[in-house]
């Protein structure tokens, strides 16, 4: 860990920054919970991504990057060292088949552009509720659509500072997976090759989507999406309700009566309460079914 100690120290080598030391990720998390970052920033440039990377790097400072966190949860110890939040370098360029998205951009907002813009392809991301880096990062997808099917190239930032471009084919995406997961670059955009089609379609899809979403998901709890990754072979969800886990709950963190695989924060939950739940779940299913659950939701933080 570095020298710097304060909130002063941060401030007087970034005064343009805005940076807040012991900030409450649990305000940006939407499972509503989690611990402190040491310091949070929320630059709005690439010129201000690459003094933090290169100040991290050369202090040994930890540093962590958080889209929408939309799909975490941070331990209640919080996060050591500098955390960034790209929430604000949301940028959209539409042309005429592709579009090019700041990496804090919402990937719904995407979509929205691409239908307005009468391109097809993201539809089945009109309710994830993440940022264009989050998407990459986890290569999101729904209704049999992925953000590998779309991504044409992502430009990112190493841990050392160098900028480059990576085309679809280096990003080695898989199921909820991408190379990011590996070697811990800052996307900072994505381009997004699509195809000319009628707006009233992609409209008519996406609507489609919302609704069952909305039919099934317990949307209107704090939740960090589907849990658990699907198990070959069988469906997450099924084997939770199959176990007779909905509806579990361990301190705030239930498991969710209307859709099995979303834990929501019924008030006043933790992380650790997220965590129990998780184990739990985990073990009862392997007890009944011998399938071990592996979760699709980062946990991250001091343990
Ligand atoms: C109600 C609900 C519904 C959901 N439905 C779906 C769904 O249908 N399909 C699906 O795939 N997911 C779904 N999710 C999960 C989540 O929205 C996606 O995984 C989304 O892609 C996460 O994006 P984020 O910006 O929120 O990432 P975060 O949660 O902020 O971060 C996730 C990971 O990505 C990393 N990361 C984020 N941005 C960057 C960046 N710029 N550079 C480097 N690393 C970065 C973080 O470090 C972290 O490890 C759902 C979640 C909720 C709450």
């Amino acid at each position: 860990m570095s020298n710097l100690k304060t909130r002063k120290d941060l401030d007087q080598v970034f005064p343009e920054i805005n940076i807040t030391s012991n900030a409450a990720l649990s305000d940006f998390t939407n499972t509503d919970t989690g611990g402190p970052a040491d310091w949070l920033a929320f630059p709005t440039s690439i010129e201000q991504v690459q003094q933090l990377v290169d100040f991290t790097f050369e202090n040994d400072i930890d540093l962590t990057v958080i889209g929408n966190a939309s799909n975490l949860i941070v331990n209640d110890k919080g996060i050591a060292g500098l955390v960034i939040i790209l929430t604000q370098m949301n940028q959209i360029t539409v042309s005429t088949d592709r579009i090019v998205a700041q990496a804090g951009a919402p990937i719904i907002a995407v979509s929205e552009a691409a239908c307005t813009a009468g391109l097809t392809g993201l539809e089945f991301a009109a309710g994830i509720p993440g940022s264009v880096g989050g998407a990459v990062f986890m290569n999101a997808g729904a209704y049999g659509g992925e953000t590998k099917d779309v991504v044409k190239k992502a430009t990112v930032m190493t841990r050392e500072g160098e900028i480059k471009t990576i085309e679809n084919d280096e990003l080695d995406f898989g199921y909820r997976h991408s190379s990011v997961q590996d070697n811990h670059q800052v996307i900072l955009s994505a381009e997004f090759q699509l195809v000319p089609g009628t707006v009233a379609t992609i409209r008519a899809q996406m609507d489609d989507f919302n609704e069952r979403r909305a039919q099934k998901q317990p949307l209107e709890w704090p939740s960090c999406g589907s849990v658990f990754k699907r198990p070959v072979g069988y469906f997450a969800g099924r084997l939770i309700h199959d176990a007779g886990l909905q509806g579990y709950t361990s301190g705030g963190a239930q498991v969710s009566k209307k859709h099995a695989g979303f834990i929501i924060n019924i008030g006043g939950g933790t992380a650790t309460d997220y965590v129990n739940v998780i184990k739990h779940v985990q073990s009862e299913v392997y007890r009944q079914f011998g399938v071990h659950l592996e979760t699709e939701v980062r946990v991250i933080g001091r343990q």
